[in-house]
C-alpha cells in the first residue's frame, strides 16, 4: 500500500484522478495532512465519508505515537520518543530559541556510520525513515506543543545522506507552499561526509544549510573518531564543500566536537584555521557529550573558550553550541535507537 503522507501534491492529485474523484479533493486532503497535520483520516472535516473510507482501504496512514516525552527543567527543551507503525522507535528534540522554535529530527532508525563518540550508532542501522516519518516528527511535535516550528535541523539519529531520496522528498514537502512552508534557509542537514551525495546535493541547488561533521583536522586523527574517514579524505570533502557553496551560495557549517586531549590542542586550532580559511564557512564547536559506552571526555570550559578565541583571532566565524536539554540526554549524539535502553538510562 502507498503511504499517503509521503505523496507530493502532484502525486496525490494523480491518485485521486485515478479513483474518479474531483481534482480539488487532492488540495483539501493535502492541506489536512500537511497544514492541519491531522492525526487520523477521520479528522478530515470536509471530505465525504465514502472517500475517507476509500483512503483508509487503499493507503497507509503514518502517524507517530508519542511513547514518551521528557521536558528539561532547565530550559524547557523536550525530548520525544516516537513509536513507528512497525514497533521501532525514534527520538526528536524540540528546542526554544529567541529566534523561534526548532525541531531536531531523526532520519533513520539507528545508523551505520559508526562514529566512535555517538550513541545513535551503537546498535547499527535498522532501517531508513520514510518521508512521512520525518515530516510527522515535526507535525506531532507542533500538535503536542501547540507551537509553530520555524527551524529544522536534521541532526538526530541517522545519516541523512544515507537516506538520500527520502530526505530530498522530505525537504521538498516541508518547504513547499502547500505544506508547512518552512523556509529552506531555516533547515540544516548534517552529514558525516558522504562525498558523492554532497556533490549530488549541491546540484539540487536547495537553499538549506549543509553542516559537515568534521571533528578532526587530519585524516589520521579523523579515522580514529569516524570510520567514514577511511573512505573520503578531508581534502576532497573541502573541495565538495566549496562546490556546494559555489553552486548554492549557502555558507557551509562545520561541526567540531571538542574531545579532551584528542582534538583540542593549539595545533588542532591552527590546522582547523587553515582548513576553514579558504572556505566561506562557519564553525560550530560542540563540547562533546560523553556517552557511557565510550571513554571520551569533554574539553574543559577554559580550553573550549581558548580554542574558540584562537579561531576568532584568525578571522574564522565560530560559535560554541549552546547546550539545551542536558538533563534529559537531549544533547547531540545522545539519542538512541532502542526503547529499552532509553528507559534504562
Ligand atoms: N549523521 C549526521 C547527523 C547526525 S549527528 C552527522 O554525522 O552529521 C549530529 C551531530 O552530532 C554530528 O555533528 C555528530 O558528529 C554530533 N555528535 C554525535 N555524537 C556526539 C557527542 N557524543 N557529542 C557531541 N556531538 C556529537
Amino acid at each position: 500500500m502507498k503511504d499517503l503522507k509521503s505523496l507530493t501534491l502532484t502525486e496525490l492529485t494523480n491518485e485521486l484522478e485515478l479513483m474518479g474523484e474531483p481534482k480539488f479533493r487532492a488540495g483539501q486532503i493535502y492541506s489536512w495532512l500537511h497544514v492541519h497535520m491531522v492525526r487520523s483520516i477521520d479528522e478530515m472535516g470536509n471530505i465525504p465519508l465514502k472517500l475517507k473510507e476509500k483512503l483508509k482501504e487503499n493507503y497507509e496512514f503514518t502517524s507517530l505515537k508519542v511513547a514518551r516525552m521528557q521536558e528539561s527543567s532547565i530550559d524547557s527543551t523536550r525530548k520525544y520518543l516516537f513509536e513507528l507503525e512497525d514497533g521501532n522507535f525514534v527520538e526528536s528534540v524540540f528546542m526554544k530559541y529567541k529566534h523561534g522554535n526548532s525541531v531536531c529530527i531523526s532520519s533513520q532508525v539507528g545508523c551505520r556510520m559508526g562514529c566512535k563518540f555517538c550513541a545513535s550508532t551503537l546498535d547499527g542501522l535498522e532501517r531508513n525513515l520514510k518521508p512521512s516519518e520525518m515530516l510527522d516528527q515535526i507535525y506531532a511535535i507542533s500538535k503536542d506543543t501547540g507551537e509553530r516550528v520555524s527551524n529544522i535541523v536534521v541532526m538526530g539519529t541517522g545519516e541523512p545522506l544515507d537516506n538520500y531520496d527520502n530526505l530530498l522528498r522530505f525537504l521538498d514537502m516541508i518547504s513547499n507552499k502547500d505544506g508547512l512552508n518552512i523556509s529552506q534557509r531555516n533547515i540544516t542537514v548534517s552529514t558525516c561526509g558522504l562525498l558523492p551525495k554532497i556533490i549530488e546535493l549541491s546540484k539540487e541547488k536547495l537553499q538549506i544549510t549543509l553542516a559537515l561533521s568534521l571533528h578532526a583536522t587530519t585524516d589520521e586523527k579523523r579515522k580514529n573518531l569516524m570510520p567514514i574517514a577511511n573512505t573520503y579524505a578531508i581534502e576532497d570533502l573541502m573541495e565538495a564543500c566549496s562546490e556546494y557553496f559555489n553552486s548554492t551560495g549557502r555558507r557551509i557549517s562545520f561541526e567540531y566536537a571538542l574531545v579532551k586531549g584528542v582534538n583540542d590542542t593549539d595545533e588542532d586550532a591552527r590546522e582547523l584555521t587553515s582548513l576553514a580559511r579558504p572556505l566561506n564557512c562557519h564553525i560550530n564547536l560542540i563540547p562533546v557529550n560523553p556517552i557511557k559506552e565510550r571513554d571520551f571526555k569533554r574539553s574543559s570550559r577554559d580550553a573550549i573558550v581558548a580554542f574558540k578565541n584562537k579561531l576568532e583571532k584568525n578571522g574564522i566565524n565560530v560559535t560554541i553550541r549552546r547546550e539545551l536539554g542536558a538533563d534529559i540526554d537531549g544533547a547531540c549524539g545522545q539519542l538512541r535507537r532502542r526503547h529499552a535502553s532509553t528507559c534504562a538510562d
